[in-house]
């Protein structure tokens, strides 16, 4: 038959306490997140070797197993209603807590070491469990927010109530108690109403923790969440904002240009009619100056054309279809085929070119202004030859426009995009500065881009990236 043997079993639940509570000093020592309340640990520990020392009641020197031992359970009891007060989120700093904490510690001090009577003794230390039962009830009616404080606190109280009780029934007498404690039995009690919540404020502490973890965590991922929201809305905002003003100025400069060639025309005009009717009235330096007007409406009349182009691609959402670039290039090759023709140039074309998610007639606009500029862009005397090739680069297509023209130095490179922009004069190569910023709108229309650098052998490689499925904001 098992017979509950009491110094062994509070030594056993006195070395579990000091191993656990070690263990939390492992915890909280590891790092800020994990750490719980810092009395848990220091409380395990007094709490077991408090119990240690009981066991040892009747063999270890009086002061030791008496005093330090209730000194110890006492201590353990105190830090652990502080890490509830700490945990529920009540200030622990109460004077009338620490106050009756110390009456408490001194009493039990006092009574365990020089009363004799064990029954007084009982009695008396019994009665001093009140303040922590006071306190017990107080946490539990401020509501710990969580399942396990609520636990604890409960089971705190339990233990606190049981005291008081086995303090009355002893105080008053009846034989059964005396019995009871004659037996043992009433220890048996004492053992079990103290390991039980220590054990369980050890084993909630982990709960408590993770509780803990967790709500700090969801706080945390919340707001990211709103933080993204917002983020997104400012996003959404501002490329609103931004689609807007681009069509706007899209707007103004189509509006612009379109109105700006017709007195543009009524110049041109009028300024043939006068050049052919003072055609014998003017000397050579007048008619040279004529020449010169009629030069520059000329080519204000070709920049306000190519301004107009310009803005009239993205005017209109692209109306995109599976385009073949070979036929694309072969009819920007048709288109060019006089230009090429009569600089005596080339264009070899790489077989199997793909092809693309677009707009036929913008592709075709790319190819006939690159090749145009390929052909025009070479040094005199020197035969265009240009090459057409491809590669698969994973999720893209890169298309290669190469010749051997005049180059265009790295520095260069993002320069020739802009609207307006030439390395040349115009006395050497004729121009107006818009062809490679239709070039870029129409790649970036289409979901890619473009770059130029220069060709191993000399000249210029135009590098064209584009998507091999439909682009996201088609
Ligand atoms: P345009 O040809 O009407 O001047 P572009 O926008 O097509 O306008 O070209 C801008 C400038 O880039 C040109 O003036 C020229 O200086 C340079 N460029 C364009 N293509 C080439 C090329 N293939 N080789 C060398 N330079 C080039």
């Amino acid at each position: 038959m098992f017979a509950l043997h009491i110094p062994t079993a509070m030594f056993c639940v006195g070395l579990l306490l000091v191993v656990l509570g070690l263990l939390f000093q492992g915890g909280w020592k590891a790092g800020e997140l994990y750490a719980p309340s810092r009395n848990w640990a220091p409380a395990a520990i007094l709490y077991g070797l408090g119990f240690i020392l009981i066991s040892f009641r009747n063999e270890a020197p009086l002061f030791l197993s008496v005093v330090m031992a209730n000194v110890m359970v006492v201590a353990g009891v105190c830090l652990l209603h502080r890490g509830i007060t700490v945990h529920v989120g009540v200030r622990p700093a109460d004077p009338c807590y620490w106050a009756a904490v110390a009456l408490v510690l001194a009493g039990f001090s006092w009574l365990s070491l020089v009363q004799p009577s064990v029954k007084t003794r009982v009695v008396l230390l019994s009665a001093l469990v009140v303040p922590f039962l006071v306190h017990a009830m107080l946490l539990m009616r401020r509501g710990p927010a969580s399942f396990s404080g609520r636990l604890l606190t409960i089971s705190l109280g339990i233990a606190s109530a049981w005291f008081v009780v086995r303090g009355i029934m002893i105080a008053s007498g009846p034989e059964i108690a005396e019995n009871a404690v004659n037996s043992g039995g009433i220890s048996a009690l004492n053992l079990f109403f103290s390991s039980v919540p220590a054990v369980m404020m050890v084993a909630l502490q982990y709960r408590l923790e993770a509780e803990r973890v967790r709500a700090a965590l969801e706080e945390d991922a919340g707001r990211l969440r709103r933080e993204r929201d917002r983020l997104e809305e400012v996003v959404a905002e501002r490329t609103e904002e931004l689609s807007r003003s681009n069509a706007e100025l899209e707007q103004f400069a189509y509006v612009a240009s379109h109105d700006l060639r017709q007195p543009l025309r009524v110049v041109s005009g009028y300024i043939t009619l006068l050049e052919r009717r003072l055609k014998d009235v003017l000397d050579t330096d007048g008619r040279e100056q004529v020449a010169f007007i009629v030069d520059g409406v000329r080519r204000m009349d070709a920049m306000i054309v190519g301004l107009l182009e310009y803005s009239r691609i993205g005017r209109d959402a692209l109306k995109g279809q599976a385009v073949p670039l070979e036929a694309a290039l072969a009819d920007a090759l048709a288109n060019l085929e006089a230009t090429v023709g009569m600089s005596g140039g080339t264009v070899e074309v790489q077989p199997g070119l793909p092809s693309v998610w677009g707009d036929r007639v913008e592709l075709m606009r790319l190819f006939q202004n690159l090749i145009a500029n390929a052909v025009k862009y070479v040094e005199p005397g020197v035969t265009p030859h240009i090459r057409v090739e491809w590669r698969d680069d994973g999720a893209e297509w890169q298309i290669l426009v190469c010749d051997n023209g005049i180059g265009i130095p790295p520095e260069a490179a993002e320069r020739v995009f802009g609207l307006f922009q030439r390395l040349v004069s115009r006395n050497q190569y004729e121009g107006s500065g818009i062809g490679l910023a239709v070039c870029r709108k129409i790649v970036e229309r289409h979901g890619g881009s473009i770059a130029v650098e220069p060709d191993r052998d000399g000249g210029s490689v135009f590098l064209i990236r584009l998507p091999k499925t439909m682009p996201a904001t088609a």
